[in-house]
């Protein structure tokens, strides 16, 4: 009816292959399906008391189920015999019991399958959401924010939709089947023959489904990252493309992203529709072959009219789970692949360069060694072409020159943020590369001008830098005395315990980037990358901020990427960085005497060219 090969297209009837969209290489990772299993195994092993517990509740419920059939099929014998009407009314009485039994232990049964699911999907999200946390922020920036917001909402309610509807109803269904199948032995072994066409026809279009859906499902989640980072990026780029008349152009961007995900979820939908019929087929099918098999079984005096009733009553009652576990399927498939998505994550968390050993040699903290480094956004343009730059322990060294030299994307190196192409970054003797994203951070820190303050008291923002959350208050005034802040919060209504953050207290742009440059003070790394970090701040406080973090940052190495000029004339020494390099490097004096690009730069800025 459809081809098995060939390009997707939108319009077609048929789309015959995995969805168009190429899966995207900067994308966050996707974890293996070992990995999935992995960890599903673990899930079981840590709750395999409950995970019992509900497996047999199921079971017990099944069985109490199958009461009423068998003892309809003893009434209509009974009935054919002649028997007394108190026995059937006694059958009937045990049939309303059963019904009683059947809803208690379903009730059991049910309760227990959301602890297991909900302490399932509560250790799911939290191990993600550390990972989360343990990104690196080049991975990030490299994978773009829709990945990941795409996997934070929809991935994770995809998985729970699997653990809330569609494990309970698997497991009901699957125990059910089984149940029913056991029932069908003990009436009569000959009978299971019947369910074999529709086992065979189940088993091959299974197969033929599961093979295709696992890519389908992954790219059609592909897609919705894409379209999800489309549309962040026109809302925070409104401006920008309105400025530039390119609404239309992003119009289109959001069109094709919009067709790829209607692809391949047409792909994925037209499999589910090639693969449905056959299985409705399938208990049909089971039901007439019952009737056959049993009426074979009569013919030859093995079975009883009753017994054939109660036969066609289990199969009849077959189809039911049959038809619900069904239904789940996609959801499961679904899920599953989020789960993949959402394990991804964790590889991407876990970022180390691998044959990176760390560097045995002791250096003093604070050391910073770059040899050739080289590095590029994207593998075909290179932004950094071999830098190497010494730094003491202490030293503060503004980093200057023109826009798009590379200025920022040598601190983010510095940093960990991105690890080089080529070379090597080494801090305190260690190289970047062989260290954790953790460890990273706690040798340097890059404070960018984007800084965010978090809803709560102005303790609890600071004490973000910090594990312990009962910081000392005077380690905190402290801090804020470091960054000329202690002023403004002492004249807060409530100090230190005024809450801020969105529908708190509003703070002003420069005030949100003192406390981030008090963070810095408590957390206290070996390194501080500054890029434009005081750039919000009217210029003569940041001058005098920088000296008082100067003093507190003594004995910590400073880079500032430095957009006022002062702040090369305050530091101990000026890396000119041009064109992917550092072109010049010396002390303010040693740079103006040389004269060249420097001089012409501070004598512009400085008014007296
Ligand atoms: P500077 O800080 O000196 O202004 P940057 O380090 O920001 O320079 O940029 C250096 C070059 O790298 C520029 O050509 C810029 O377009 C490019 N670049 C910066 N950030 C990215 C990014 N995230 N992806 C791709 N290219 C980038």
């Amino acid at each position: 009816m459809t081809r098995a090969d060939g390009p997707p297209t939108s319009t077609g009837p048929a789309p015959a292959g995995p969805p168009t969209a190429p899966i995207d290489p900067t994308a966050l990772p996707v974890a293996p399906t070992s990995a999935v299993w992995g960890r599903l195994r673990r899930a079981f092993r840590e709750h395999g008391p409950l995970l019992l517990a509900v497996v047999v509740l199921y079971a017990l419920a099944t069985a109490s189920a199958l009461v009423a059939p068998w003892m309809l099929g003893m009434i209509v014998d009974a009935v054919r015999e002649g028997a007394a009407p108190a026995r059937v009314d006694v059958m009937a009485l045990l049939i309303v019991a059963s019904l009683l039994v059947n809803a208690a232990l379903l009730l059991g049964a049910v309760s227990q399958s959301i602890r297991f699911g909900e302490g399932l999907l509560a250790e799911l999200r939290e191990e993600f959401v550390r990972a989360v946390l343990r990104l690196p922020l080049g991975t990030v920036e490299r994978a773009g924010t829709g990945d990941l917001v795409s996997r934070t909402g929809r991935d994770i309610n995809s998985l729970s939709v699997m653990v809330r509807r569609s494990v309970p109803v698997i497991a009901t269904g699957l125990t059910t089947v089984l149940v029913i199948l056991a029932a069908l032995v003990v009436l009569h072994p000959a009978l299971l023959l019947a369910c074999v066409p529709s086992t065979l026809l189940i088993w091959v279009t299974t197969r033929w489904y599961a093979r295709r859906a696992a890519d389908g499902y992954l790219a059609e989640m592909g897609t919705y990252s894409r379209l999800t980072q489309g549309v962040s990026d026109t809302v925070e780029g409104a401006h920008t493309l309105e400025a530039l008349g390119r609404q239309e152009w992003q119009d289109l961007r959001t069109d094709a992203d919009v067709r790829r995900a209607f692809a391949a979820e047409r792909y994925t939908l037209w499999l589910r529709c090639v693969w449905y019929p056959p299985l409705e087929f399938s208990y049909l099918i089971v039901t007439a072959a019952t009737f056959l098999v049993a009426g074979l079984l009569f013919t030859q005096g093995e079975l009883s009219l009753g017994q054939i009733a109660t036969a066609v009553f289990l199969t009849v009652q077959m189809s039911k789970p049959l038809d619900h576990m069904i239904d789940q399927v996609d959801n499961v498939m679904v899920g599953f692949t989020a789960l993949r998505r959402l394990l991804g994550v964790r590889f991407a968390a876990e970022d180390t360069l691998p044959g990176t050993e760390p560097d045995p040699e002791p250096h003093r903290p604070g050391t910073v060694a770059i040899r050739d480094v080289r590095f590029g956004y994207t593998p075909d343009v290179e932004v950094l072409h071999g830098v190497d730059l010494d730094l003491r322990p202490g030293e503060r060294l503004a980093m200057v020159g023109p826009s798009g030299a590379g200025k920022s994307t040598l601190g983010k190196l510095l940093a960990g943020v991105h690890l080089p192409g080529s070379g090597s970054v080494r801090v305190g003797g260690v190289d970047l590369a062989a260290l954790s994203p953790e460890e990273r951070r706690e040798r340097v820190i890059l404070l960018s001008q984007e800084s965010h303050v978090f809803r709560g008291t102005i303790a609890e923002n600071l004490a973000l830098a910090l594990d312990e959350q009962d910081t000392e208050r005077t380690r905190l005034w402290h801090a804020l005395a470091a960054v000329d802040a202690d002023a403004w919060v002492r004249s807060l209504p409530d100090g230190l315990d005024t809450r801020v953050g969105s529908g708190q207290v509003a703070l002003d742009p420069a005030h949100v980037q003192q406390l981030a440059l008090a963070r810095v003070v408590l957390a206290d790394p070996q390194v501080v990358v500054l890029d434009e970090a005081t750039s919000l701040i009217d210029p003569r406080s940041a001058r005098h901020l920088e000296h008082s973090l100067a003093g507190v940052l003594s004995g910590r190495t400073v880079v500032a990427i430095a957009h006022r000029l002062y702040t090369a004339h305050d530091a101990d020494r000026v890396a000119v960085v041009e064109h992917g390099g550092v072109a010049k490097l010396g002390t303010h004096e040693e740079l103006l005497d040389r004269g060249g690009s420097y001089a012409r730069l501070w004598h512009a800025w400085h008014g007296d060219a």
